[in-house]
């Protein structure tokens, strides 16, 4: 185990790790980031933030020098960087974890493989594998196997000539050419693991997306005893095969006659498990830090339902939005991760709406995202 009062490290300096280095230091530990920005989120909160670029060999020494263990907070760290961090401190989750969930090829075959669905997908690498696409995977999204988020590096496309439009609008770079699905509902279940039989699983979230980005999760989700459990199974099982240690997220599409399909999984705290902050005995950062420092993991019960309302930057659009009528509602959290510069779709802090029953959060949630000008997703 390593102490409170030692350092932690952490690659990437977004909200996510704003939202750990929190939970660690509320832990006794001190946390190391490292982020080329000059005012990331979780630098502004973090003991020490070394600006520099995530293949700095300087800074990835200095950050193993002074770090007991390293984690990460997206997964679009280069994978080198882990490797050496690996050769000379302890970090989760593992290169090899990281490297599956970065690429979507390799992700998808990695579910397939575990005997988990995917939504039905054809590897695109060139014009002509797009050629011998069957029509069936048409009305479909183009997607970039690698660096894509928040619904960029996607295309809708309907048809052929559409698709190799947008495959060589997005550079001819290696992509997955997905059925777009009618969706029931998306969830979500984060799992917290910190070793073999050692795992546990977040409520699960029902999240709600507009325009390709996450706009409300609920929880707990409205969804049958039977599907949470194979949920629930599913999740853990891609971390088992992973020998994941640390949080990660599997999104899952739910279509007709309640087939689970995995989306996509993301090696570290997820958007969607942000209630956990406000609404569980421990939450997802938490968790994240305890597993990096080798101490046991927190309950995961919920302590009431919850609601999270993401906050993009359209909601600054007109002025700065009343906070004081906002937190007027009883069981309103507020969390906003200390970004300047509102623009459209970027997320720049979150509202959680606790109360005793899903309806009143619910409720809650509809009132202020009316306050707030954010159009029904
Ligand atoms: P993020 O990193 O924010 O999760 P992303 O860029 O990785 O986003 P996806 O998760 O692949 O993108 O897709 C974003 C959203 O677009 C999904 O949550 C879903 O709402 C919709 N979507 C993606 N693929 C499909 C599909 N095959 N059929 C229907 N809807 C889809
Ligand atoms: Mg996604």
């Amino acid at each position: 185990m390593i102490k409170p009062g030692a350092w932690l490290g952490l690659l990437g300096g977004g909200q996510l790790g704003r939202m750990f280095t929190m939970a660690a230091q509320s832990m006794g530990y001190r946390v190391c980031v490292l982020d080329p920005g000059d005012h990331s989120p979780a630098g502004a909160v973090a003991d020490r933030h070394l600006r520099a670029d995530y293949t700095d060999a300087h800074a990835l020494e200095a950050l193993a020098g002074l770090c007991q263990a390293v984690t990460t907070e997206f997964e679009n760290v280069p994978a080198r960087s882990l490797a050496y961090l690996a050769s000379r401190c302890r970090v989760s989750p593992s290169a090899e974890a990281v490297s599956i969930a970065q690429d979507r090829i390799a992700e998808k075959a990695f579910v397939q493989g575990q005997g988990i669905a995917t939504a039905p997908y054809l590897v695109v690498n060139s014009i002509d594998d797009l050629q011998q696409v069957g029509a069936n995977l048409l009305p479909g999204i183009i997607k970039v196997s690698r660096l894509g988020y928040d619904g960029k590096g996607q295309a809708r496309v309907t048809t052929i000539d559409e698709a190799i439009a947008a495959f060589v609008d997005m550079g001819s770079v290696p992509c997955v050419l997905e059925r777009h699905l009618p969706l029931q509902m998306e969830i979500s279940v984060v799992v917290a693991r910190a070793g073999k039989g050692e795992a546990l699983t977040f409520p699960i979230a029902e999240n709600r997306h507009a325009h390709g980005i996450l706009d409300m999760s609920i929880m707990p989700a409205r969804i049958s005893e039977s599907l949470a459990t194979r949920a629930r199974a599913a999740a853990l099982r891609l971390a088992d095969a992973l020998d994941y240690l640390g949080v990660l997220c599997v999104e899952f599409f739910v279509t007709e006659g309640e087939t689970l399909l995995v989306n996509e999984i993301a090696p570290r705290p997820h958007n969607s498990g942000h209630y956990s902050i406000d609404a569980c005995v421990s939450s997802q950062f938490e968790q994240q830090a305890r597993i990096l420092a080798g101490l046991p993991l927190g309950a995961v019960d919920p302590l009431c339902s919850a609601v999270m309302i993401n906050l993009l930057g359209e909601v600054w659009a007109a002025h700065e939005p009343d906070w004081a009528s906002v937190l007027r509602h009883p069981g309103v959290k507020l969390h906003l991760y200390g970004k300047t510069h509102p623009r459209q779709g970027r997320k720049m802090g979150h509202i959680t709406c606790l109360a005793a029953s899903l309806d009143e959060a619910l409720a809650t949630a509809h009132a202020v995202r009316h306050e707030l000008g954010i159009e029904r997703a």
